[in-house]
């Protein structure tokens, strides 16, 4: 198929090169044309504005970092809705909110153009693998004909039609929130654990063989208690756009959202303590400064030795 890809950062870089690899025939764009040098080279082809992405292609896709970053490449100046063509469908992966799609929606469909919602979970290794959890908000119709092409950015038996215009973007940010909800909870539970003396190893063995065991204790923590690494694959700023948007969609159903809002602030501290560009786990580190002590396995061991007491601890950061 003909596809416009916009947005080629940490996540639509390497989703829009597993679209060329699938065969298609690849236009992109980027505000940043440096974005674009291997796709280039790999065959893709530069459009210079949205609108060059735009023309003559079967589906747009987006992949940018907020709302105003969605609404200034579809609705500004050289904006790609103005050449959105019968029979096309725009497709926006990027995490938001169906604002802006709305008011795109408003004009497209009645020239016949499909508009979807289809943000993403993996991360960037799943978008470097193809193997994203894709979250489709639309018609049917529309979602059958971009399969294909959503296939080549994600694993098939995780791309899932989810509802109507707006529920891809409700399912992923409902998962972020309560991914960060969870990322919180484990750093206060490990610190105050391994605080009171327990060693770090045993008290997570005992947390995954308990109701209160978490695929975020199980896999995620690992890279912050293995390598001390924070995932800088994703940024604390978007961590607080999506942490902000969710709150939002809380505000606007008047559902409370105490534990919600919490989350948020201790990422926006976080965020004005180790900024913009920080690791999305850095969180951890915050509770880790605050304690003097870093939750580190001992790298000598797989962990599960409840024998050896000793084996593992929460190494101290001085
Ligand atoms: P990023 O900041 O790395 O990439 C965004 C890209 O958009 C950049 O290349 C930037 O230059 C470009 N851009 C910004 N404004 C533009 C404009 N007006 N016109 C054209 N290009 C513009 O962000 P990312 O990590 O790739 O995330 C993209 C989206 O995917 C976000 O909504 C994010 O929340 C979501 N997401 C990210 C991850 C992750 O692990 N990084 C995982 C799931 C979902």
């Amino acid at each position: 198929m003909r596809i416009g890809f916009i947005g080629l950062g940490r996540m639509g870089g390497p989703m829009s090169r597993n679209v060329l690899l699938a065969g298609h025939d690849l236009m992109v764009h980027d505000i940043r044309e440096a974005a674009a040098g291997e796709l280039l080279a790999a065959g893709a082809r530069w459009a210079g504005t949205p609108q060059q992405a735009a023309s003559g292609r079967e589906i747009v896709i987006t992949s940018l970092p907020a709302p105003r970053d969605v609404e200034a490449v579809l609705l500004g100046a050289g904006g790609l809705l103005g050449a959105l063509e019968p029979g096309s469908i725009w497709i926006d992966m990027s995490t938001s909110v169906p604002e802006v799609a709305d008011r795109v929606r408003a004009v497209a469909e009645p020239r016949g153009v499909g508009v979807m919602d289809a943000p993403v979970s993996g991360m960037t290794a799943g978008a470097r693998a193809g193997t994203l959890q894709i979250f489709v908000g639309g018609s049917e119709a529309d979602y059958m004909r971009a399969r294909p092409v959503l296939a080549a950015m994600g694993d098939p038996d995780r791309i899932r039609h989810v509802g109507p215009h707006g529920a891809g973007y409700t399912v992923k940010l409902m998962l972020n929130l309560l991914w960060f909800a969870h990322l919180c909870a484990t750093a206060e539970v490990l610190s105050i654990g391994v605080g009171a003396g327990v060693d770090l190893a045993i008290l997570r063995d005992s947390l995954l063989a308990s109701p209160a065991a978490s695929h975020f204790v199980a896999c995620d923590v690992l890279s912050v208690l293995r390598d001390g690494d924070y995932d800088e694959g994703f940024a604390l700023a978007l961590a607080c756009k999506d942490l902000g948007l969710a709150v939002d969609l809380a505000r606007a159903t008047g559902v409370p959202a105490e534990v919600s809002a919490l989350v948020e602030q201790i990422y926006r501290r976080a965020r004005a303590q180790y900024g913009d560009a920080g690791g999305e786990m850095l969180p951890i580190k915050l509770i880790e400064d605050l304690t003097g002590r870093a939750l580190r396995l001992r790298p000598d061991g797989a962990g599960t030795d409840r024998t050896d007491p000793g084996g593992y601890h929460g190494s101290s950061r001085e």
